[in-house]
């Protein structure tokens, strides 16, 4: 029996290895290091954002046939026509909303849950949403399986989800439109929403703050990006 107990952890590990083919070798945590001297090097300042990319294996997050290419600073497609945003961009976003511990945060577009991983790892309580059904299926799984506990929902993130709002935080980590109104009424006064925002041929990341009584939004441009489109309703694929 006190065998059987000792042992019990070790199983349910090989298990989730052979399952999903997950191993996180010296040669992965090599190729990690030299990953966020890349991104030091392309400005990233903030440690907090620097270590959970160290410390979180982005090979899990790809398809196999993207594995080897995990830690080169790319986006890479996840299925149903999507992609892993590019390393560089997760952490520049993840920068801007300047998380502190405990926070409540929406995402949108939840794709791998490479993204949930980086906000969870800063000790955000993450909120996100995910409208290609079989993305969010494959997130739930993943992040359960690691021992993230974010609260993942199939839908369409311009609508937000009221139930949870306020959030202090709210990331898209695809091209909008336009600025969601939804979105806009379910940030808290004093809150950030960090935002690409497509311009027709590139999307413009934008930092909004919410003014403390919540009567103005102060818009901030950092940069041009290029993301996947964010879509209206949900998609069954
Ligand atoms: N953070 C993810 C990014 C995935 S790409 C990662 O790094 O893996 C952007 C994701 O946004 C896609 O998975 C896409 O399906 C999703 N998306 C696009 N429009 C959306 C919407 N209205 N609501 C929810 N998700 C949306």
């Amino acid at each position: 029996m006190i065998l059987y107990i000792l042992q019990e952890p070790i199983l349910r590990t090989l298990n989730f290895e052979h399952r999903y083919n997950l191993k996180d070798t010296y040669r992965h945590k090599g190729l990690r290091k030299s990953l966020v001297k890349t991104i030091q090097e392309k400005g990233i300042k903030d440690k907090r954002v620097l270590e959970a990319i160290l410390k979180i294996p982005r090979h899990y997050y790809l398809d196999n046939a993207f594995v080897e290419l995990a830690y080169q600073d790319k986006a890479f497609p996840i299925g149903s026509g999507q992609t892993i945003s590019q390393p560089y961009t997760v952490a520049l976003q993840t920068e801007l909303l300047e998380l502190k511990k405990g926070e409540k945060v929406l995402e949108i577009g939840t794709g791998s849950g490479y993204q949930t991983a980086v906000l969870l790892e800063l000790g955000a309580k993450v909120f996100s949403i995910e409208r290609q059904r079989k993305l969010y299926q494959k997130a739930k799984v993943m992040l359960d399986e690691l021992g993230y506990r974010p609260k993942l929902f199939y839908g369409d993130g311009f609508k937000g989800q009221p139930a949870f709002a306020p959030f202090d935080k709210i990331i898209i980590t695809a091209g909008a439109p336009e600025i969601p109104k939804d979105l806009i009424d379910q940030l808290k006064p004093g809150g950030m929403m960090v935002i690409p925002i497509d311009d027709g041929s590139h999307q413009v990341m934008h930092r909004l703050i919410k003014s403390s009584d919540g009567s103005e939004v102060v818009k901030e441009e950092h940069g041009m990006f290029k993301f996947v489109p964010m879509l209206k309703d949900k998609a069954s694929d």
